[in-house]
């Protein structure tokens, strides 16, 4: 089974150390969460993962499957199914949604396809995406628009979630995928992903917000502060920090921070 493996994991932004020392172990079928104040590098971890050109491993090791993640370019690690929905995701104006999930899909089904090589054929993936935007109550008109080009902030978190159920990654983070959205969108946006099913995937949510975890209870709950990760706990930690904030954790954790 699958397992993506983060081993003191040291992370600088220019000459600016941000993790120092994380460790993370996610199986498939699990699901993280992860919380901290802002700025204690939650982001960083996730795109540090993803092979961002910004952000420079300088120790520790990412292994997908016992396989060297740092070895491989953000595109392969995409391929081999890490996946990450960004807390503010880019638009590609021009590039029509379905357009750009039939590449990534293909890239994710067919890893060694070389660039210019063949697609999943128009019929096969226009029927699958019809029918993944109706089971997430989409409507189909969606698909059509450029990729994030004028988006609410609702509607590119929908649109990540759209790439979630098409690309059906290994591993996904979710970076802040609840932040600007109204509670009936966030009450949405958490069953789809419990539709989607962590159960097929490892799962790595980052959230301040217990809503996102109603319909995907973590096993795991982390606490970063100061880049590292502090206190690990089960569901009832989200519960805590949710409610009560990090006073607790800066208080215990006086060095970290
Ligand atoms: P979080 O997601 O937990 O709010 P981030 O990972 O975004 O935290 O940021 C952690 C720290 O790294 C912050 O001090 C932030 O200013 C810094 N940082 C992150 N990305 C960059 C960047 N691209 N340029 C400069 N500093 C950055
Ligand atoms: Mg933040
Ligand atoms: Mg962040």
């Amino acid at each position: 089974n699958h397992v993506l493996k983060i081993e003191n994991l040291q992370v600088s932004v220019g000459d600016k150390p941000i993790l120092r020392g994380v460790n993370l172990t996610i199986k498939h079928g699990e699901t993280h969460a992860l919380m901290g104040p802002n700025g204690s590098g939650k982001s960083t971890l996730g795109l540090a993962v993803m092979g961002h050109p910004g952000y420079t491993v300088t120790g520790g090791s990412i292994s997908l499957d016992d396989e060297d993640v740092l070895e491989m370019g953000p595109d392969e690690r995409a391929r081999k199914g890490i996946f990450m929905a960004f807390q503010r995701p880019m638009a590609i104006p021009g590039v029509k949604m379905a357009d750009f999930l039939r590449h990534a899909t293909t890239n994710v089904r067919r890893p060694d396809r070389k660039e210019g090589e063949e697609l999943i054929p128009m019929r096969e993936f226009r029927k699958e995406l019809k029918e993944k935007m109706s089971h997430l109550k989409m409507d189909v008109e969606f698909a059509r628009r450029y990729v994030n080009d004028g988006f609410s902030g609702g509607e590119m978190k929908r649109a990540e979630i759209l790439q979630l159920a098409m690309l059906q990654p290994k591993f996904a983070i979710l970076d802040e995928t609840d932040s600007g959205l109204d509670a009936d969108a966030v009450r949405l946006a958490s069953e789809s992903i419990a539709d989607i099913g962590h159960q097929k995937m490892g799962l790595l949510i980052i959230t301040h917000h217990d809503k996102l975890l109603v319909h995907n209870p973590p096993q795991y709950t982390h606490v970063m502060l100061g880049g590292r990760i502090v206190e690990t706990g089960g569901r009832e930690l989200a519960q805590e920090l949710h409610d009560q904030g990090y006073d607790r954790i800066r208080k215990a954790y006086p060095e970290a921070d």
